[in-house]
């Protein structure tokens, strides 16, 4: 978890005119005289997937290792804007009948999706299923950023990470881990090693921008350490190290006489910002220094995150208030739920994308190799075998579903027509059943013919935009030198960054000695502070499709530059590869009680939105309002069982 304030595209442009531009092709550098150090797979080239819609079967297709924009690229999204802006339909050609006919199609590739097609298998073995999904490489957001580095293997997830959730996993979720293998404990156990990077004198480190601050500078963050000597060097005036002091020391009961239900009422109508400037009455500086923190997990800032959600997690100035532990009720959760509440911290070095191939390979035996959950870190997928007349299950990529309608009336019809956009035409299936586990709020454009208050309740929850960024770097020798391994940068384009973390696992092995090429992950929240939360994400959105890939690559080498430059860093040299994974529709909206009302039971959107219609159930995290992997297994589920 991390964060920054918006910096929009083109606002660093003057300190970025400086660097010298190195070539870069779709983020990969380019070996000049053998003089680059990342010896990369041969690269699967991006034009032929845009252009090819069935290349998924043709040789060398293998997305995990293409570099540049990534997430929603170029060429993924545009048939589904077209969609909304009721752009599609005049200009569309005739339809092709495939002539193909499923037990169920599912509409969107990502968790929920494949956990649909297992979970309907569980229920008639031998159905015949088809998975849709318009990205190039399965997953949705769990996607696998890999790696050649040196001629080793080097993995890091492009979107969902962890098997953690602030709820403990249902017996749903977790007994699909167990189908698959997965023993978070155990693996816990057996492959990560949390502590590495802290056994080497690494620290955390908060970088102040002379943008925000008047000054650049990188103070440690060691822990135990008093805040005071932390804060020693920092850009800062006195009254704002004694403000932060205080925040995190929280002594005070700033609501002296209330209860702790009454104060836990207040928080959840204030903001953190609020809270901060009003109630600890905190320099505008020590704001700014907290005004990102609730990026990584919120996708929003201080500004529009309530007071007593980020203090079920934990941050810091609520310690005197003597609150009673508990979740905050609106979010369902509490930083204790993370110590003791049944759930998971487990991370595959390529996040949950190891998830989704292991459901891929429970769903597709003869597309991935092996049998364990350790071994398919390594083991590549054939993307060929994904698509085959014979088998049962199949997953089509590049392909986005644009029309999903009943044979008849929905009540009483016994199909269901799906229509897809690939490769420039448009083709049809047909099907007992379909699950959508696609974005909620797509939907009402693929069935219009949904009652309207269920396609306004599905249209109110859109995803929250964020950017996961893989960089790949000669060494990490500046880090060992800085003593650092995760860095907050609040002002900064990136929040956040942080060297992989280090999982040795089956056949793969993660980077140990500082003069390894190793992989970055960076984190950028676009926010539009002060507004609320929704809108903000619009704007959000708007700004991730706008920027253009050297903008990114541009700010992530004046930022490495400033941060790790007094390390011997020099960005132009140790920068190998880039991988910005763009996610306009990230997170599931999870309701806010700063801008959200209270609805009754039953009544809140993603309720009213994910009801069955017909033939056709709702799956995805959005269809939970909450944006975790054992979310959209229980919707999978439940949507599944809704058709039986
Ligand atoms: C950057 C990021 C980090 C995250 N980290 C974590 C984490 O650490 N732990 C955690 O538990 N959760 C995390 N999450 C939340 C994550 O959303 C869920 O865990 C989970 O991956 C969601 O799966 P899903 O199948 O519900 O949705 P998605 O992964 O969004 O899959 C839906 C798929 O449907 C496709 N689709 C949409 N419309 C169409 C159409 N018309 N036709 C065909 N296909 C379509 C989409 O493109 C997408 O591929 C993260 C999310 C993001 C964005």
């Amino acid at each position: 978890m991390s964060a920054q304030k918006n910096n929009p595209s083109g606002t660093l442009a003057a300190a970025a005119d400086g660097i010298t531009r190195r070539d870069f092709l779709d983020g990969v550098a380019i070996a000049i005289g053998g003089a680059a150090s990342g010896a990369f797979l041969p690269r699967f080239v991006a034009a032929a997937v845009a252009e090819e819609a069935a290349a998924q079967d043709a040789a060398g297709y293998y997305p995990p290792t293409l570099t540049g924009l990534r997430g929603s690229y170029p060429g993924s999204f545009e048939t589904a804007h077209a969609l909304r802006d009721a752009d599609f339909w005049p200009r569309a050609g005739a339809i092709a009948a495939t002539g193909e006919d499923y037990d169920l199609v599912v509409v969107g590739g990502g968790i929920s999706g494949l956990a649909a097609a297992h979970f309907y298998r569980a229920r008639r073995p031998d159905a015949r299923i088809l998975i849709l999904d318009n990205h190039d490489d399965v997953g949705g957001h769990a996607k696998r950023n890999e790696f050649a580095l040196a001629g080793r293997l080097a993995l890091m997830n492009g979107g969902t990470y962890s098997i953690d959730s602030p709820r403990p996993y249902s017996a749903i979720a977790d007994g699909l881990l167990r189908t698959l293998g997965v023993d978070p404990a155990a693996l816990t156990k057996k492959c990560a090693d949390e502590k590495f990077y802290a056994a080497h004198g690494l620290a955390r480190g908060i970088f102040f921008d002379r943008e925000t601050f008047g000054a650049d500078k990188l103070v440690m963050a060691r822990k135990g350490a008093a805040w005071r000597d932390i804060l020693a060097g920092a850009p800062l005036s006195d009254k704002a190290c004694d403000d932060i002091v205080r925040i995190e020391e929280g002594k005070t009961d700033y609501f002296p006489g209330l209860s702790s239900a009454e104060k836990k009422a207040r928080l959840a109508r204030m903001s953190y910002r609020d809270f901060l400037r009003d109630v600890v009455k905190a320099d505008p500086a020590a704001l700014a220094v907290y005004q990102a923190r609730s990026h990584g997990e919120w996708g929003v800032g201080a500004d529009a995150v309530s007071a007593l959600d980020v203090w079920a997690f934990d941050f810091p100035g609520f310690q005197g208030l003597k609150l009673e532990p508990g979740p905050a009720p609106h979010m369902g959760y509490t930083a204790a739920g993370y110590a003791d509440g049944g759930s998971y911290t487990f991370h595959f070095p390529d996040g949950n994308a190891s998830l989704v191939r292991l459901l891929v390979r429970n769903l597709i035996p003869e597309s991935l190799p092996g049998t364990s959950a350790e071994d398919v870190v390594t083991a590549r997928l054939d993307y060929a075998r994904l698509d085959h007349a014979e088998a049962p299950v199949r997953i089509r990529l590049n392909a986005t579903a644009v029309r999903v309608r009943h044979g008849g009336d929905a009540a009483s019809a016994n199909e269901v027509e799906i229509v897809y956009a690939q490769g420039g035409g448009l083709s049809s299936v047909r099907a007992r059943a379909c699950v959508l586990a696609c974005y909620n709020m797509i939907i009402p454009y693929l069935c219009p013919e949904l009652p309207e208050r269920q396609k306004e309740a599905l249209h109110y929850a859109s995803k929250i935009p964020l950017i996961y960024t893989s960089v790949a770097l000669r060494n990490w020798q500046a880090f060992k030198d800085l003593g650092i391994a995760h860095v907050y940068a609040p002002g900064s384009y990136f929040s956040s960054l942080a060297l992989n973390e280090v999982v040795d696992i089956g056949g793969y092995a993660s980077a140990r000695s500082p003069d390894q090429p190793v992989l970055l992950h960076l984190v950028r929240v676009p926010v539009a502070p002060g507004l609320p939360e929704r809108e903000q994400h619009r704007i959000g959105r708007r700004d991730i499709l706008a920027t253009s890939f050297e903008t990114y690559e541009r700010n992530i080498r004046d930022q490495l530059d400033r941060i790790l430059g007094p390390g011997g860093f020099d960005a132009a040299r140790d920068i190998t590869a880039i991988t910005v994974n763009r996610w306009p529709h990230g997170y599931a909206y999870e309701y806010n009680p700063l801008f959200d009302p209270d609805w009754p039971p039953g009544e809140a959107p993603h309720v009213v939105g994910r009801a069955r219609f017909g033939r056709i159930t709702i799956a995805n995290s959005d269809a939970a309002a909450a944006a975790y992997t054992d979310s959209a297994i229980d919707q999978a589920h439940r949507a599944v069982q809704e058709l039986f």
